[in-house]
């Protein structure tokens, strides 16, 4: 106990302005981000949204998993969502190193065997997301109303470039 007291003091004055009680959990702009856990990347800002705007999932890299997908279906269907984004980015880790490289690189830092341990590296960006943008566009359970862009945003610049 202890170790998050400087968060849950944050979040004591966070809630002092607290005004999104009662509110429903469906995307009110109707969109949906699919993105990189990276710290540099502000999702909903990126795009000019708010909390209750949008459906945001991220993972390393920001790649379609199965799971984002599951995300992707469920917002579709029950939460408003009209609209996907899908957003790597530029500098990502994911982009970095081979499968191997950080198998050896978490396997020295963690002290223990870390070969078991996938990690979704990208080898080629635009292909990668060119290839997940199509996974979610030819996916059974997305409606084709659902419209679905793949976006380079470049970290130096803010900016997002559509590219699929
Ligand atoms: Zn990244």
């Amino acid at each position: 106990m202890g170790d998050f007291d400087d968060l849950l003091a944050a979040n004591r004055e966070y809630a002092e302005d607290f005004d999104m009680a009662g509110f429903d959990g469906i995307a009110h702009a109707g969109i949906a981000i699919i993105t990189c856990m990276d710290s540099r990347l502000a999702p909903l800002a990126m795009v000019g949204l708010r909390p209750g705007d949008a459906k945001i999932f991220r993972n390393p890299g920001g790649r379609v998993t199965e799971q984002a997908l599951e995300a992707l279906v469920l917002g579709a269907h029950l939460l408003n969502v009209d609209r996907i984004l899908v957003v790597p980015h530029t500098r990502c880790a994911m982009t970095a190193s081979t499968q191997q490289e950080l198998r050896d690189q978490i396997g020295e830092s963690a002290g223990v065997d870390a070969d078991w341990q996938f990690f979704s590296v990208v080898e080629d960006q635009l292909a990668a997301l060119e290839e997940d943008v199509q996974r979610v566009r030819t996916h059974p359970l997305i409606p084709k109303s659902v419209l679905v862009g793949g976006f380079m945003y470049d970290v130096d610049t803010g900016l997002l470039d559509q590219k699929f």
